[in-house]
């Protein structure tokens, strides 16, 4: 049992970090298009019916709208040819007025999504998951960043952590979450471990973290005595368990060592669509030749 006062950790609240990075890009945009440009413009791409990825699309373009940019909402029924989508997303590349594109994943079985990612021009590539924008992470160079793993990193930002010589510790190797954070976090000049599934003893690697990043989809995983005292914990996972949405970290019993900790709903998740946003906004004004 672990009573709220009992907590010491500092709550990471994500829904307002990522309700500040909206009202940021949303005057942004309107001295944009004060200075006499076109609004910038997000493109969205889904195939087939799923009901959550519909609910995904459909919070984007609102978001989308809500900050004064366009949003091209393209749905195609589940049966589309993979070609009939490379079309669009060529058509896409093309429009001027689309300054991001985003694929919505999972696609049906019968389309390679992964694939066609790779055919959004890296100019638009908002969700940062082509090549050109994995490379230029891995050369540390300026690029569009992965929305959720640049959304990490801003929540850290916020926070006032210092991560120059920090024991980062990252669990989870994913191209969408762990490959990137765990770049950035060396870009940023931490010491980065990166866990996995065949990691040996797991908690005594996790104790030696200053920041904790679990990113794997395994319900409160990281146990309260895997945490250090005074660290940061950033919690990636989404798990749906019977009482609701729960994190990859216990987060009772890790709220009780930590310095700070994001909660799960409220922690990451709202994050992501801000930082599309910004690579979007970020995305208009270098197509636009500005810095
Ligand atoms: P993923 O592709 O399934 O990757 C999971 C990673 O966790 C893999 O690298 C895997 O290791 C590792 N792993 C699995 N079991 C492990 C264990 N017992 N010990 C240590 N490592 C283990 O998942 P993902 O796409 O990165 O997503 C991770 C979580 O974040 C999910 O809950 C997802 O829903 C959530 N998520 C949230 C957002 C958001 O908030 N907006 C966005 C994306 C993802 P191997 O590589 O060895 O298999």
């Amino acid at each position: 049992m672990y009573s709220a006062a009992a907590m010491s950790a500092e709550i990471i609240d994500g829904k307002s970090i990522a309700e500040q990075v909206r009202g940021e890009v949303a005057e942004e945009v309107a001295a944009w298009v004060a200075a006499g440009h076109e609004p910038p413009g997000l493109a969205t791409v889904l195939v087939g019916e799923d009901p959550a990825s519909a609910v995904y699309v459909g919070g984007k373009q609102k978001a989308t709208k809500e900050v004064g940019m366009r949003g091209f909402d393209h749905r195609l029924v589940a049966d589309t040819a993979q070609h009939d989508v490379a079309a669009l997303l060529r058509d896409l590349n093309a429009d001027a007025r689309v300054s991001g594109i985003l694929l919505q994943l999972p696609t049906p079985g019968h389309i390679d999504g992964n694939g066609l990612t790779w055919l959004i021009d890296p100019a638009k590539d908002v969700d940062g998951l082509t090549p050109v924008s994995a490379g230029l992470l891995a050369k540390g160079r300026p690029g569009l960043r992965p929305c959720t793993p640049a959304g990490c990193m801003e929540l850290l930002d916020r926070h006032g952590v210092v991560l120059e010589g920090a024991e980062a510790v990252v669990i989870g190797r994913s191209e969408l979450v762990g490959k990137p954070v765990a770049q950035m976090l060396l870009a940023r000049n931490a010491t980065v471990t990166v866990c996995h599934s065949r990691t040996r003893d797991l908690p005594e690697v996790c104790r030696r973290a200053d920041v904790l990043i679990a990113a794997v989809g395994r319900a409160r995983m990281v146990r309260g005595d895997w945490v250090k005292e005074g660290a940061t914990v950033i919690d990636v996972g989404i798990n749906r368990v019977d009482e609701g949405l729960v994190g990859d970290v216990d987060f009772a019993a890790a709220s009780e060592r930590a310095a700070r900790i994001t909660p799960v709903p409220r922690g990451v998740g709202p994050m992501t669509i801000a930082m599309l946003l910004q690579n979007t906004l970020a995305a208009a004004t270098a197509q636009a030749g500005a810095p």
